[in-house]
């Protein structure tokens, strides 16, 4: 590509991000599904797109540190492992409150996980669009991770534009690690080996097993779980809160509705933000009216089913 026709691609991609449109692009690990962080609708439509069962919490691109900054809390010790950034390297950090980030971005957690990739192109797109972007690896959900456009293209049938850079270079995705106070935990391994985020910051790097709850108030737990107990497929009895969907009962207890008219793009949007809400009302049980399990029904009810789990 020329330059002149590479800047405009930039700017088409960005044009397409801010208007809540997906567009795929090239990192140094792999090619990313990328939306608007700070859209619901546009990071939904990933999960439409990817077929993807489940709402997991989405790494978040950032232009520069000031975008990283102003979206979480950076200890010392996160500040130094930012400077291994720009780089496959995704830190897990406290969201700053108000930070404008859509909450099925970060799967309703206080936490999110931020970097700074290190591509050209990326970054043109980053800074050009001025929004952090949740990009998981764009791909169909189940199939792997492309590292061409044209397998991007492929995979999603030419119906997602892609921002062309070329192969990636690592092929393999980001290392992910928390900080837990003073100690560093490796979530997953990935493209910045463990043995050289140690020897760049003089610290021992943990390793958790993936998806591991670690025990700092409320840091690391990867799944956001209400204190309430949940009752799935439920009417709801008295002293309990009501989470409805579709058109609502005659109920004077606490109670959100997901979707008066029954729309699950709607009811997603809300999951995380309503659950908080009634959790919030200090309710021993939230009923949850049945939910139809087709589309993104399937995920927003893989998170009831696990948030109705019982807890050791
Ligand atoms: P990806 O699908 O490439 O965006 O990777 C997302 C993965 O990053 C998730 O499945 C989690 O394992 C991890 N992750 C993202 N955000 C967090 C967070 N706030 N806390 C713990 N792990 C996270
Ligand atoms: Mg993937």
């Amino acid at each position: 590509m020329s330059t002149l026709t590479e800047h405009q691609a930039i700017k088409d991609a960005a044009a397409l991000l801010r208007a809540g449109k997906l567009c795929a692009f090239p990192t140094e690990t792999v090619y990313g599904l990328g939306a608007d962080a700070t859209n619901a609708d546009a990071v939904l439509s990933i999960y439409e797109t990817k077929g993807r069962p489940r709402f997991n919490p989405l790494i978040i691109h950032c232009a520069d540190l000031a975008m990283a900054e102003s979206l979480a809390e950076f200890s010392p010790l996160a500040r130094r492992l930012a400077a291994l950034w720009p780089g496959p390297l995704s830190i897990v950090l406290p969201q700053k409150p108000g930070n404008g980030l859509a909450d099925v971005a970060t799967a309703g957690l206080a936490t999110v996980a931020l970097r700074i990739p290190d591509h050209p192109l990326a970054l043109a797109l980053l800074r050009e669009t001025g929004r952090p972007l949740a990009a998981p690896s764009a791909n169909p959900s189940g199939k792997l991770s492309p590292t061409t456009a044209e397998q991007v293209r492929r995979g999603f049938a030419g119906a997602v534009p892609v921002l062309d850079g070329g192969p990636c270079q690592a092929g393999v995705e980001s290392t992910i690690v928390a900080v837990d106070g003073d100690r560093v935990v490796q979530l997953r391994s990935g493209a910045m080996p463990r043995a050289d985020i140690e020897a760049a910051l003089g610290v021992k790097v943990d390793i958790a097993a993936e998806n591991a709850a670690i025990a700092a108030p409320g840091m690391l737990l990867s799944h956001y779980a209400p204190e309430a107990q949940i009752r799935l497929d439920a009417a709801p009895r008295p002293g309990e809160a009501f989470l409805a969907f579709g058109p609502a009962p005659d109920f004077s207890g606490p109670m959100r509705n997901l979707s008066p008219s029954g729309d699950l793009r709607e009811a997603a949007r809300h999951l995380f933000s309503m659950l908080h809400e009634l959790d919030a009302t200090g309710a021993g049980a939230i009923a949850v009216a049945p939910i139809p399990d087709t589309g993104l029904g399937e995920a927003i009810n893989d998170r009831l089913t696990r948030a109705a789990a019982p807890r050791g």
